[in-house]
């Protein structure tokens, strides 16, 4: 079976004036459709760095990526920007809902920036699934942590990613919280089989994944 991601020998190098860093060091992984991935690593280990990779956000300085068998390094600009829309949800630690918008509105907005239109099934499905159709016309200050969060991962499934990418989801939570949205996210794995790579370095959040990458120094280290 082809993998969903995959990479080969994969450097960045981060370069400020006259001095080099290496976020990553030859990093090839192989990540299968349907998994739920954690990569952990101290910070600074090169886990956001990856991340960005691999959803099209940054360039690496050598080495290849390829999702679903699409080469991105030999995308334009313009195809590698429709590709994050259409194959690539994000969630942030620190959610980035649009503080103006309702819940409601921000899940919204998500489905009229990908030209999908509005799914009501689709909409009901997920805002059930992650515990939020009763908040839908809060604005996120009205909202708690967990719930912004809850609201953010709406945003980043509703128009059906094949692959979500979640940056220290639980970074900003207490841990009643944290347990929730990854609960959540386990359930959007196993009842959507949406592919989900986690980066975090905390332990506990990485003990909801399948599969668990340790990463040091820009380089995988166990997998
Ligand atoms: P993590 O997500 O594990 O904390 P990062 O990928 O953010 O690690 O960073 C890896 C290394 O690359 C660190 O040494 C960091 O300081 C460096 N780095 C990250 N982004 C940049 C940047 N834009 N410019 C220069 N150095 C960077």
């Amino acid at each position: 079976m082809e993998s969903i991601i995959a990479t080969q020998d994969l450097w960045k190098v981060y370069r400020t004036g006259k001095v080099d860093t290496p976020a990553l060091r030859g990093v090839t992984l192989e990540i299968q459709e349907g998994e739920f991935v954690a990569i952990v690593g101290p910070s600074g280990c090169g886990k956001s760095t990856l991340l960005h990779l691999l959803g099209g956000l940054a360039s690496p300085t050598s080495g290849k990526i390829f999702v679903e068998g699409n080469d991105l390094s030999k995308m334009t600009d313009s195809e590698r920007t429709r590709f994050r829309r259409h194959k690539i949800g994000f969630v942030f630690q620190r959610f980035n809902l649009l503080p103006t918008l309702t819940a409601k509105e921000n899940v919204e907005l998500a489905q009229h920036i990908h030209g999908n239109g509005f799914n009501p099934h689709r909409f009901q499905m997920v805002v059930e699934m992650l515990g939020i159709a009763n908040r839908l016309n809060h604005r996120p200050y009205a909202l708690s942590g967990g719930e912004q969060q809850r609201v953010a991962i709406a945003r980043a499934v509703i128009c059906e990613p094949k692959i979500l990418l979640a940056d220290e989801p639980t970074g900003n939570l207490d841990s009643e919280n944290s347990q929730t949205v990854l609960n959540m996210m386990r359930t959007l794995n196993r009842t959507l089989r949406q592919t989900l790579l986690m980066i975090t370095h905390n332990p506990e959040a990485a003990a909801v994944a399948d599969r668990i990458i340790h990463m040091r120094d820009g380089q995988l280290i166990e997998d």
